[in-house]
């Protein structure tokens, strides 16, 4: 056995770099981000690719060890270049994404040190400093003392949470679940479907609310429907209202919909997961009045904080109901019930062990200060209505209504031919060229282009890039006479 143990040992204690193997791989690393880092403002926004990084499994896993430089290589070949690069300031699509060095730094160190954080036992500072960043959430909305939360991985798990909860809070059985009810819009993010879904909701009733002209709920109706639903004796469970709707920016109105659901008592959750850090400006301020009244928010730090992917959060105005509805004991855990001076993650949400994703939010904010984050969303506000404005000096180029937040969408009319087929083309030309990133959207049965601009490196000069971009693709597909395919 002796042996044994010691070659297994001796082949096992390769999983531990020593300080001068460390050093090595770092610096190479290191080297790796700066460079990317350096050259974000020459590479493209997009890259359309043949393969789209199938090399990748040219180099299997297997028994024998490989070197940094083949790996940093084939990393940036096949996985940093076909495809999106969102954290290019020339991405303007979908809802854009952000990287914040820092951020890279804290979770190097969060794996690093690998603390526990999802119970304060364990790891009581980081349990503290996860609350911190809640706390800090909580107060950008204005949630009074109790208030909880939990960070997640996304807006869609802070959902998907957000809608368990209201479901334990309101006590309902399985058996009602095809008499409950739950009003939203066509325009909430498709993961409310999913969350819909996970919760057991499948037979629920949904009931899109009819929407106004710029895609907000339409209040009335929605009282108009609750009533008729409380005369057929049906369960109303939830208000899912959006504070920036991902395909328009679009606000639902808060204060109206909380007056609603104050008189019914039905749960009212905001998916602020796009909208929501606009609160740290003033216009963002007067557009989500009212969001405090809200039940429970999802809002995404790797969105309008510019983290990168893997930080969303859910915030509970009664904390306590968040507790009752995610807590659970089991008797290995019993070690972790002695601390409990600040409430676990692991008692918030369906995860346990996890990552400690506080980390990645503290550190910027602390680096950094929140004023340039203020600016940096005031900018991104003043963008898109520079945006607004200059497109529009574009001869053929029509625009929905002034944005409300930082989502924008047009299309172009061209003297002849189906505006439709000119658009998709315009969208194709704009992708294949790949400087920028744009992407596209369906409203009102018609093909439209959209601009969102909230990655924290998009500036004047990259929305003047893609003003240029756009008259150039026009003008292109215009002379090439026939557009249709
Ligand atoms: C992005 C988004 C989501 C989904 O969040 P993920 O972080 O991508 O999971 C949900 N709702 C809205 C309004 C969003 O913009």
């Amino acid at each position: 056995m002796d042996q044994q143990l010691k070659k297994l040992e001796y082949e096992a204690r390769k999983l531990e770099y020593r300080a001068e193997e460390q050093s090595n791989i770092l610096q190479k690393a290191r080297k790796y981000g700066e460079s990317f880092i350096e050259n974000i403002s020459t590479l493209p926004a997009y890259v359309e690719s043949e393969d789209m990084g199938r090399d990748i499994y040219d180099l299997p896993f297997e028994e024998h060890s490989k070197d940094m430089d083949t790996l940093l290589d084939v990393l940036k070949s096949e996985v940093d270049t076909p495809g999106l690069n969102p954290a290019s300031g020339k991405h303007v699509g979908y809802i854009p994404g952000g990287g914040l060095y820092p951020s890279a730094i804290a979770d190097y160190l969060a794996a690093v040190t690998n603390r526990y954080a999802g119970v304060f036992f364990s790891a009581p500072g980081a349990v503290r400093l996860e609350n911190m960043c809640i706390r800090w959430m909580n107060d950008l909305v204005g949630y009074p003392e109790g208030a909880s939360g939990n960070l997640t991985s996304g807006g869609s798990i802070a959902n998907l949470i957000g809608l368990v909860m209201a479901r334990d809070n309101a006590e309902i059985q399985a058996k009602d679940f095809a008499r409950t009810v739950i009003y939203t819009t066509r325009q909430v993010h498709h993961c409310v479907m999913k969350a819909i879904k996970f919760a057991g909701l499948d037979d629920a009733i949904v009931h899109n609310i009819p929407m106004d002209e710029q895609f907000r709920m339409r209040v009335e109706k929605l009282e108009k429907q609750i009533k008729v639903d409380r005369n057929e004796e049906l369960i109303p469970l939830v208000i899912f209202a959006s504070a920036g709707t991902t395909d328009l920016g679009a606000v639902d109105p808060i204060n109206a919909i909380a007056d609603i659901s104050e008189k019914e008592s039905i749960w009212y959750h905001v998916d602020a997961a796009y909208g929501g850090f606009f609160l740290l400006t003033e216009h963002g301020e007067k557009k989500l009045a009212g969001i405090e009244r809200a039940d429970s928010i999802t809002i995404d730090p790797h969105k309008g904080l510019f983290l990168p992917y893997g930080s969303g959060a859910l915030l509970v105005k009664e904390g306590e109901k968040l507790y009752k509805s995610q807590h659970m004991t089991a008797h290995y855990m019993q070690d972790a019930y002695k601390a409990t001076e600040e409430v676990s993650p692991a008692d918030l949400s369906p995860e346990l062990s996890k990552h400690f994703r506080g980390l990645r939010m503290w550190l910027p904010l602390q680096l950094f200060g929140i004023k340039p984050f203020r600016a940096a969303l005031k900018e991104k506000l003043l963008l898109t209505r520079y945006f607004y404005q200059e497109v529009q000096k574009i001869s053929g180029i029509e625009v929905g209504p002034e944005p409300e937040l930082s989502v924008m969408y047009f299309r172009y009319i061209p003297g002849e031919g189906d505006p439709d087929q000119f658009n998709k083309r315009l969208v194709d030309e704009i992708h294949r060229d790949g400087r920028v990133f744009l992407s596209s959207t369906h409203l009102k049965e018609r093909f439209y282009l959209r601009v969102a601009v909230l990655n924290f490196r998009t500036h004047r000069e990259e929305v003047d890039l893609i003003l240029s971009i756009l008259r150039e693709k026009i003008k292109k597909i215009t002379e090439m006479g026939s557009f249709s395919e």
